[in-house]
């Protein structure tokens, strides 16, 4: 067991490592001047799959486990339930008021719009950071280093291609190599953030932690299903996005036995 302040502090710096990735991700505009609407599709999807098993493996699970310890299974599930539902909900109240363009990008429309349009799913991938880091946040609940660790890592490794998604973006509508790393890399640090708001949450009081776990893994499923998958599936890439979402899935489970 941990401390609270150095979960507090173990929350924040493993989300801050985390949104390292987007910034590792934003650098492939170094190398790659346009990705294929395939290779997005399917990247996107990996990054989905990992998302998805860290809302089961790191974040349903471990908040069932807490409720569990505190109340009887009934009432555990019903908290965990509620949380889930907390957190999808608050994220489609956010997403109703925030304009902002789905994961994927058409590639048609007037120069003006299509600069309009990409800017919008910058504050896509931004915005979607915030629960990500306040999954990471809470997943050091009760100084977990088993449950935080892989889930650090899986979110690290998913942010890579949203981040490069983000950069190239960027780069065909014109921005510098420069500046299109530098705003893939900043989409990042919202991740930090929302670590620090979700480890306050789950230091602050006990019977907290599982409706924080389970906030974070509705919020993060509504995003899965509202925006990734949809938009994955919208061009003619199905099987591949269906597959690379089960490629990501594994990867995640696998994290979560080898490192947790
Ligand atoms: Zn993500």
């Amino acid at each position: 067991m941990v401390e609270t302040t150095n979960v507090i502090v173990l929350g924040f710096v493993a989300s801050l490592c985390a949104s390292a990735g987007t910034a590792v991700g934003s650098l492939g505009v170094l190398f790659i001047s346009s990705l294929s609407r395939r290779l997005e599709d399917g990247l996107l999807s990996v990054a989905a799959g990992i998302m998805l098993a860290a809302t089961f493996f790191s974040l349903l699970l471990p908040g069932l486990e807490y409720a569990g310890m505190q109340h009887s299974e009934v009432l555990s599930v019903g908290i965990v339930s509620s949380g889930l539902l907390l957190g999808a909900v608050s994220l489609f109240a956010i997403h109703q008021h925030v304009p902002h363009e789905h994961f994927q990008l058409g590639r048609e429309g007037a120069e003006r719009t299509e600069l309009s349009r990409i800017w919008l799913f910058v504050i896509a991938i931004t915005l979607h950071n915030f629960p990500e880091g306040m999954a990471v946040g809470v997943g050091f609940a009760g100084g977990e280093l088993s449950n935080g660790l892989p889930l650090a890592l899986g979110i690290g490794l998913q942010n890579i291609p949203e981040g490069l998604a983000v950069s190239v973006a960027l780069l065909s509508v014109g921005y510098k190599k420069m500046q299109c790393m530098l705003v893939g890399a900043l989409s990042g640090l919202v991740e930090p953030l929302g670590g620090l708001v979700g480890a306050i949450a789950v230091s602050s009081a006990a019977a907290l932690m599982p409706w924080a776990l389970a906030f974070a893994a509705g919020a993060m499923l509504f995003i899965i299903s509202d925006e990734i998958i949809p938009e994955t599936h919208s061009a003619d890439n199905k099987n591949l996005a269906t597959f690379s979402l089960l490629g990501g899935f594994v990867i995640m489970m696998v994290l979560n036995t080898v490192i947790g």
